[in-house]
């Protein structure tokens, strides 16, 4: 690790720039990693905090790996896609054809998500935002996405999502979490 003498922001104490691979909790899903970042660590109040390049193609990359889970769509993953399209649950519940309490459930985690809501709440976003698509074509996982709908597994298995930044925007891997 390469370290650089830095002041921190919040306390003023002695800090430093390392690069590490950093959990994205920020995103509000617990198993997303960014690999190696920037992270300012201060050694006075011992605060860490990411430099995250691009942000906007990070979050709409998150999306798409998302849309292209194997698996159905857990409800913080419901709720981090509504988020990101910038709907209300009101609305949301409205475009999905459920009721507010029924989506809130789904989100809490209380109740499992219908086969028919995972694959409407997939197809919505990429509707909603044809950012999502243009993404997925250019990582070349378009069509494979397509032909997963009719593939998604019945169980909701936990994902790790890791995301890497390059110069022409972030990819991702997914795979089972341990
Ligand atoms: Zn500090």
């Amino acid at each position: 690790m390469k370290a650089k003498q830095r002041v921190c922001r919040e306390c003023g104490g002695k800090a430093h720039v390392v690069r590490k691979d950093y959990r994205f909790i920020e995103s509000g899903l617990n198993n997303v990693f960014l690999k190696d970042i920037e992270i300012v660590v201060c050694a006075g109040c011992k605060g860490e905090s990411p430099r995250i390049p691009n942000h906007d193609d990070l979050m709409r990359t998150i999306a798409v790996a998302l849309v292209d889970k194997p698996y159905e769509l857990a409800g913080d993953e419901v709720r981090f896609l509504r988020k990101y399209l910038g709907e209300g649950s009101i609305s949301f519940a409205k475009m999905l054809g459920i009721d507010r309490s029924h989506l809130s459930r789904v989100e809490n985690g209380a109740m499992a998500i219908s086969r028919q809501t995972d694959r409407l709440v997939r197809t919505l976003a990429l509707v909603h935002d044809p950012t999502l698509v243009q993404k997925l074509k250019r990582l070349g996982r378009h069509d494979e996405v397509l032909r997963r709908l009719s593939e998604i597994g019945p169980d909701v298995n936990p994902i790790e999502m890791q995301l890497d930044h390059a110069e022409d925007g972030y990819t991702y891997d997914l795979r089972a979490a341990a």
